[in-house]
């Protein structure tokens, strides 16, 4: 019935993000090393070599830490330590997850969460059975009188869960699985000491997959709306987490790709959408929008458009949302994405809002009327001009007061732009929609900076939640390079150049480390680093040999180029704390990275 695939995402990568998150680089460092403050960032004589003036710096900004001398290396908290304490990675994870209490991945978390995946795909089995007997006649017509029909019923796995409290966990019995399990996935309940009964009681029930289309959840309904409460979802746990899943995703990701997203509320709304043919319909299943739910369409589209209940359009949480979800797709303007040899920037991103007509769900607008809907979402408004309306409602734009109260949160979007042109189009925007000429504009917002000037003055607090979004994503160009020289031994001889400190996400070091050692993966305490094997299987576009040399060159320059670029970006952060003598005293070292980015520059031109 369901495709299930458990081609897991990598554990052990949620375990570097977390520890990321809590280890500060500066507390960590001293631990070790007699730090100095030096401006915005830390110094000391070098660990690493014998030196009489400082060059070794940590830069809390970025998190990261550089040898400006002899070493002429840097790096994260984990290569700190690697290199200090003379750990592999595994030592290094085990380390700092002891340090900040998290629990690693371990052979029996990973066979939990596989046996909650069957536990949920049993279930599915068995309500959608009860659905179609004679005992789920009358929920059969609920859903019929709703406009869904027994095809759709199908396509979304509906069930109905009976409302005796035991015949589920009777069913998973049967099949063998024990009391804890249940528990676990969260499919039965108890209450004061009595037997455990069955969570869904009575409800339609409709089945949650994550992104790899495995059912991960439930959402159950109440037939009879007067029961309470109307909407009941499985509780968070091992493998549920409403906050991280787009309802319906599985299924609307390919057409996501072609025309953009649209983001509802309700699954049942999405779940009509679908059956009228508008597959690129996700559903939030809660008001505001997640950071991770649109971190699921990173990489995948900028298009959005979100359908907004008119009550709560103006509200505190929409506000929030749309902000956040903004400035999320529009870190993906300035990652590249590979497509066969060539690199694209894709476009920028182009977040809208749908307002709905009063009183009336997605569902009932297109049930009615398919055409109504399309109409809804060609009349959708960009997010800045949907939030200057949204604010504007509230405040008084005919005194200055009221115009700056309005434009400060715009301005706060539009300065989280990366790409200079488009904040500059943006700005140009917001100065039309509040009538007041760019140059005053300018003036009286003093929030409003420059991407370059803004990353110098960021709060450790920011910092850590902007990294967050970051970390969230994957590296591409890195993957791209490792996918190249992992599925291909041939490629080996062109990459004689390339160092770990080229991959900047640990996972991808990791990778590399085990590619060099030429070992098959094995390395994380005897078990498969998922990652690698992710790596080994991930496929490429179809390349003859000299296609995948040229793809490979210019990744390599490309990683190259960034190398020099963080370098070069640290270098700075330390000549602002510098006087000018020390400056003319480093003078050299400052000038041979500047050759090296000219030599790369002169190669990328020849190739
Ligand atoms: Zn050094």
């Amino acid at each position: 019935m369901i495709d299930y695939c458990y081609r897991g995402v990598p554990s052990i990568l949620s375990v570097v993000e977390d520890i990321k998150v809590r280890v500060d680089i500066v507390d960590l460092v001293s631990e070790y090393v007699a730090l100095e403050k030096s401006g915005a960032n830390f110094r000391s004589k070098c660990p690493f070599h014998n030196e009489r003036t400082p060059s070794f710096f940590v830069f809390p900004s970025r998190q990261t830490w550089r040898c400006f001398g002899a070493c002429a290396t840097g790096g994260d908290i984990f290569s700190f330590l690697m290199k200090h304490q003379n750990f592999d990675f595994p030592q290094v994870l085990t380390f700092l997850s002891k340090k900040v209490g998290i629990e690693m991945p371990s052979k029996k978390n990973k066979q939990n969460n596989e046996d909650i995946f069957k536990i949920n795909e049993e279930s599915i089995r068995f309500y959608s059975k009860v659905l179609m007997s004679d005992r789920g006649k009358a929920t059969r017509n609920y859903l019929l009188n709703r406009g869904i029909s027994t095809d759709t019923m199908a396509d979304f796995c509906l069930g109905f869960s009976l409302s005796d409290g035991m015949s589920l966990k009777t069913y998973l019995e049967s099949l063998g699985f024990k009391e804890e399990q249940m528990i676990l996935g969260g499919m039965v309940t108890q209450s004061n000491d009595g037997p455990l009964k069955d969570l869904f009681r009575g409800r339609v029930m409709v089945p949650i997959f994550d992104p790899d289309g495995r059912a991960v959840g439930f959402g159950g309904r109440v037939l009879d709306d007067f029961v309470k409460p109307k909407y009941m979802n499985t509780r968070r746990g091992l493998v549920f987490d409403k906050g991280k899943i787009l309802f319906g995703f599985h299924l609307a990701k390919d057409h996501i790709k072609e025309k953009g997203a649209v983001i509802v509320e309700g699954y049942m709304d999405a779940i009509v959408a679908h059956q009228a043919g508008f597959r690129n319909v996700v559903a939030s299943m809660g008001t505001a929008l997640t950071v991770h739910q649109v971190s699921l369409l990173n990489g995948i589209t900028t298009d959005v458009i979100l359908a907004l209940d008119p009550d709560e359009a103006g509200q505190e949480a929409t506000l929030r949302s749309l902000e956040s979800s903004w400035r999320i797709l529009q870190r993906n303007t300035v990652n590249q994405m590979p497509t066969s040899t060539t690199y694209r920037r894709s476009s920028a991103p182009n977040i809208r809002v749908a307002s709905l007509p009063y009183g009336k769900d997605p569902d009932k607008i297109i049930l009615e009327n398919p055409n109504a809907w399309e109409d809804i979402l060609s009349n959708s408004v960009p997010v800045l001009d949907f939030l200057f309306t949204a604010l504007s409602s509230k405040l008084d734009l005919s005194t200055s007061h009221g115009k700056a109260a309005v434009a400060a949160p715009l301005l706060r979007l539009v300065s989280s732009i990366p790409e200079p042109f488009e904040q500059d189009r943006q700005f140009r925007r917001v100065s039309e929609l509040l009538e007041v000429s760019e140059d005053t504009l300018k003036a009286s917002m003093e929030g409003y900076k420059r991407p370059a000037e803004r990353r110098m003055n960021f709060h450790r607090k920011e910092m850590v939640i902007e990294a967050t979004f970051d970390r969230l994503e994957r590296d591409p160009l890195e993957e791209y390079c490792l996918v190249l020289l992992i599925q291909n031994p041939k490629l080996d001889q062109f990459a004689s150049n390339l160092r770990s400190e080229h991959f900047e996400r640990m996972e991808n070091r990791e990778a590399y480390g085990i590619w060099v050692n030429n070992s098959n993966g094995a390395t994380l305490n005897g078990e498969t680093n998922d990652h690698f094997a992710y790596l080994m299987t991930k496929v490429l576009p179809i390349m003859n040999m000299k296609e995948k040399e040229q793809a490979l060159g210019d990744s390599l320059l490309r990683l190259e180029e960034r190398r020099l670029r963080r370098i070069k970006e640290e270098e700075a952060l330390r000549l602002d704390s510098m006087t000018y003598d020390q400056i003319i005293e480093h003078e050299n070292e400052i000038l041979k990275v500047n050759g090296e980015i000219k030599t790369l520059f002169r190669a990328r031109s020849n190739s």
